[in-house]
């Protein structure tokens, strides 16, 4: 039964190949469509698999956001890598892939188109706090509230990584939350902090290690050395839920974890094709 339905399938695709090098009307509309569908770089697919309530399509040029209105995906223009860290297009977040070997001047996820953003989550710390709610972090090892974005289901994902987290008193040391929602700016830069759209979360800051604290003086195109104390337990139950570690990064930031799914969903759809 199982081979009937491998050659019917089989058939079935033969025979739309076989339609789309014909050209009937139907048959074109089919093959356009085809064509449509494979020009759909596989990072937008990714933000279309991560975000499906915020996004609602691709143009071939601009997403499309769920209110109708849209946003140009790639502007064409060609940045260094310290210029896409300042201010990029949303086809430049996906510049560094998001895997576990920390590689020199690498940081997947710190590139982050703000206007993207700032249109899911919020133009202002009003609107930002406006789509947040409270939740409990860690209630029996931690007890700690903390405004969480509701967009895209953050708090969801982060009440599912906490509900994971508590039960393991053995990390507890590492746990404590040091904030999620700050409006602000990166220190030394022009650029948002994710803290500012309340999908960001620092935790167990005792056990924690920052590259301007550990290598002091260094600017972001210098050699540095890299150090690491949080478990990777603990990161593989973020990673879980769509969120990224700031450990991965060259320029690390191991207390940090935020909410970016499509560059998790982006190396998967790397493997599949
Ligand atoms: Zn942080």
């Amino acid at each position: 039964m199982k081979h009937l339905l491998f050659f019917a399938i089989s058939a079935i695709t033969i025979c739309c190949s076989n339609a789309s090098t014909n050209i009937p009307v139907k048959d074109s509309v089919v093959g356009a469509q085809a064509e449509q569908q494979k020009k759909v770089p596989l990072f937008v697919q990714a933000l279309l698999d991560a975000y499906p309530e915020s996004l609602k399509g691709f143009d071939g040029d601009s997403l499309i956001f769920a209110d109708g209105t849209k946003m140009l995906y790639d502007d064409g223009r060609e940045r260094t890598w310290q210029q896409k860290l300042e201010s990029c297009d949303i086809e430049d977040m996906a510049f560094w892939d998001y895997t576990d070997t920390v590689l020199p001047f690498r940081d997947p996820g710190r590139i982050r188109c703000e206007a993207f953003f700032r249109k899911m989550y919020g133009n202002t710390a009003a609107e930002v706090r406006n789509r947040a709610r409270t939740i409990t972090w860690c209630p029996k090892l931690c007890g700690q509230k903390l405004l969480v974005s509701t967009v895209n289901h953050v708090d969801r994902q982060l009440q599912k990584v906490s509900d994971e987290l508590d039960r393991h008193p053995e990390w507890k040391a590492y746990l404590k939350s040091a904030g999620t929602f700050n409006w602000r700016i990166v220190a030394g830069t022009q650029r948002l902090s994710p803290h500012s759209f309340a999908f960001a979360i620092d935790i167990g800051v005792g056990k924690s290690s920052y590259w301007r604290w550990d290598n002091k003086g260094a600017t972001e195109s210098d050699n540095i050395k890299y150090r690491n104390a949080m478990l990777l337990q603990i990161v593989q139950i973020f990673e879980k839920h769509g969120f990224i570690w700031g450990g991965r990064w060259y320029h690390y930031d191991t207390m940090h974890f935020e909410y970016r799914p499509e560059l998790i969903r982006l190396m998967e759809l790397k493997i599949e094709n």
